[in-house]
């Protein structure tokens, strides 16, 4: 699934072919695809010009002149991607949005249709009430604000997949960041040592941008918004990896269940402690 990174790669792909472009005709094979506004998607973004793209959480967002934003949601498997007009449409391509004076067309695909598209109007400020139950910005937290967030008696994966809390990790970031913080996934994130928290804010963040730098991991569908794979599955050093060697000490990685997720981790570097309760 496309997580911060991979979001990152492409909502910063589609600035550059988006920006300032005017909307033309909308080709919509699914109509299930879109959410949101009740009335016709082509009648009411055709003529608007895009002002912004941006992310937020896992989320694209490309915001429209008149009030107006396209969010995508990229679900398990979805592409966005900036092509010439005329190129082969692929199977499960559910949306086609044509860009007139570039002659091309933002192609939105989803072969497993757990992402989809939502239309709103109506200004920012009615827009982010809509949007208000997404958690925080992983790369924006200070110290104190990921400590806060810790307070609660959760297993730390469980609370760190938890979008409400924090907006953009799943699976593959979050085991790669507690990997390198040396935490096991199970551990109570409000028992862990202020010197612990400290060392996994500071994990998320090299992740993340070390996966960002490497246009984000392509394990299935991922592509950017050229249609290229990402490159930091070759620095994943726990997802995926199981009974390959632990990249510091050699031992096998496992893989365990945490929340129901299938999750990586090196037995030895990442031991369960029990600790008297953080003050
Ligand atoms: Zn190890």
């Amino acid at each position: 699934m496309p997580e911060l990174p991979e979001v990152e790669t492409v909502a910063r792909g589609l600035k550059a072919q988006l920006c300032g472009r005017t909307l033309g005709n909308v080709h919509l094979m699914r109509s299930d695809t879109v959410h949101g506004e009740p009335g016709p998607l082509c009648a009411m973004i055709r003529g608007r010009t895009v002002r912004r793209v941006h992310r937020r959480g896992k989320r694209v967002v490309i915001e429209l002149t008149g009030g107006c934003e396209l969010i995508i949601h990229l679900g398990m498997s979805g592409q966005l991607t900036v092509v010439p007009a005329g190129a082969p449409v692929g199977t499960h391509t559910h949306l086609r949005i044509v860009i007139p004076a570039a002659d091309r067309e933002l192609r939105y695909r989803d072969p497993r249709r757990f992402g989809g598209v939502w239309l709103l109007a109506g200004g920012p400020t009615h827009i982010g009430r809509r949007l208000s139950s997404l958690g925080r910005e992983p790369l924006e937290l200070t110290l104190p604000e990921f400590r806060s967030l810790l307070r609660r008696r959760r297993q730390i994966k469980a609370l760190l997949l938890d979008q409400s809390v924090i907006s953009g990790l799943g699976n593959i970031y979050c085991d790669e960041a507690l990997y390198r913080a040396r935490i096991h996934p199970l551990a109570s994130a409000d028992r862990l040592r202020i010197d612990r928290v400290r060392g996994l804010l500071q994990a998320i963040r090299r992740v993340l941008r070390s996966a960002i730098r490497a246009r984000g991991s392509s394990v299935r569908d991922y592509r950017d918004a050229g249609g290229a794979e990402g490159g930091y599955q070759r620095q994943h050093q726990v997802y995926g990896r199981e009974g390959r060697p632990c990249p510091r000490c050699r031992t096998g990685i496992v893989r365990i269940l945490v929340a129901g997720r299938s999750t990586h981790i090196c037995p030895r570097c990442q031991q369960r402690r029990t600790r008297p309760a953080a003050t």
